[in-house]
C-alpha cells in the first residue's frame, strides 16, 4: 500500500505552491478540485445522473454541464445543493480512490481545500496543513486571481476555521515567509514521508 498524504490549507495558504514543489520531487499529486470537474465531464455517469435529476436544461448544446445555470438553480432552490452533492460526492470519492490506487510514485498526495470538511482525510494515512494568517491568505489570494477582499473573506468564512484544522492535522507548515523558506520546510517533511513510505 502506498503511503497517502493529505494536503490542505485555506484559500491562499500556499497549497498549490506546496503541491507544485512535491511534484518537482517526483511525487504524484491528485487534486480533488480537478477530480470534481472531471466527474461531470461529458459522457461521465455523474453528469447523466445530474441531467436525470434536474432536467435537460443543465446541459449546454454541446452536451457539457451548464455550470452557470446549475449554480443559479442551487442558489434559488435550497434543497438542490444537497441533491447535487448526493450525486457528486460519491463520484468524486470513488474517482479519488481510483487515482490514488493508480499512483506509482514513492508516496502520493491528495490535495484538497476541503480535505477535513468533506472527510476526504479518511482516505489518507497522514495529513499536512499549509497554514497562513488570514491577512496573508487575503493578500495572496487577491494578488493571485483578482478576487475582491469581500469574496475571499466569504470563502474563508465557509471553510473550517484555521484553529480547527490545526487541531486535526498531523503536520503543520506555517507559510509566513519567503517561498524558499516554505520549500525548505517541505524538504524536511518530504524526507520523513519517504522513510514512512518504505515502511
Ligand atoms: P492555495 O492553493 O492554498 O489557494 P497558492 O499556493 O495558490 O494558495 O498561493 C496563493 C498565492 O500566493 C500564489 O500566487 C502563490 O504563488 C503565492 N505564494 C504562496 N506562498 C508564498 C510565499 N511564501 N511567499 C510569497 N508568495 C507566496
Amino acid at each position: 500500500m502506498t503511503f497517502i498524504l493529505g494536503l490542505t490549507g485555506g484559500i491562499g495558504s500556499g497549497k498549490s505552491a506546496a503541491s507544485q514543489w512535491f511534484e518537482t520531487q517526483g511525487i504524484q499529486v491528485i487534486d480533488a478540485d480537478i477530480v470534481a470537474r472531471e466527474i461531470v465531464e461529458k459522457g461521465q455517469p455523474a453528469l447523466t445522473q445530474i441531467k436525470d435529476t434536474f432536467g435537460d436544461w443543465v446541459l449546454l448544446e454541446n452536451g457539457q454541464l451548464n455550470r452557470r445555470a446549475l449554480r443559479d438553480h442551487i442558489f434559488k432552490v435550497p434543497d438542490a445543493r444537497h441533491q447535487l452533492e448526493q450525486i457528486t460526492h460519491p463520484a468524486i470519492r470513488s474517482a479519488i480512490i481510483q487515482q490514488l490506487a493508480d499512483a506509482t510514485s514513492s508516496y502520493v498526495i491528495l490535495v484538497s481545500p476541503l480535505l477535513f470538511e468533506t472527510n476526504q482525510h479518511q482516505l489518507t494515512d497522514h495529513t499536512l496543513l499549509i497554514d497562513a494568517s488570514e491577512e496573508l491568505q487575503i493578500l495572496r489570494a487577491s494578488q493571485r486571481d483578482g478576487q475582491t477582499i469581500d469574496q475571499i473573506e466569504k470563502i474563508i468564512a465557509a471553510q473550517m476555521p484555521r484553529a480547527e484544522k490545526q487541531k486535526i492535522a498531523n503536520d503543520i507548515v506555517l507559510n509566513d515567509g519567503h517561498i524558499e523558506h516554505l520549500y525548505a520546510k517541505l524538504e524536511a517533511l518530504h524526507q520523513q514521508y519517504l522513510i514512512r513510505s518504505k515502511q
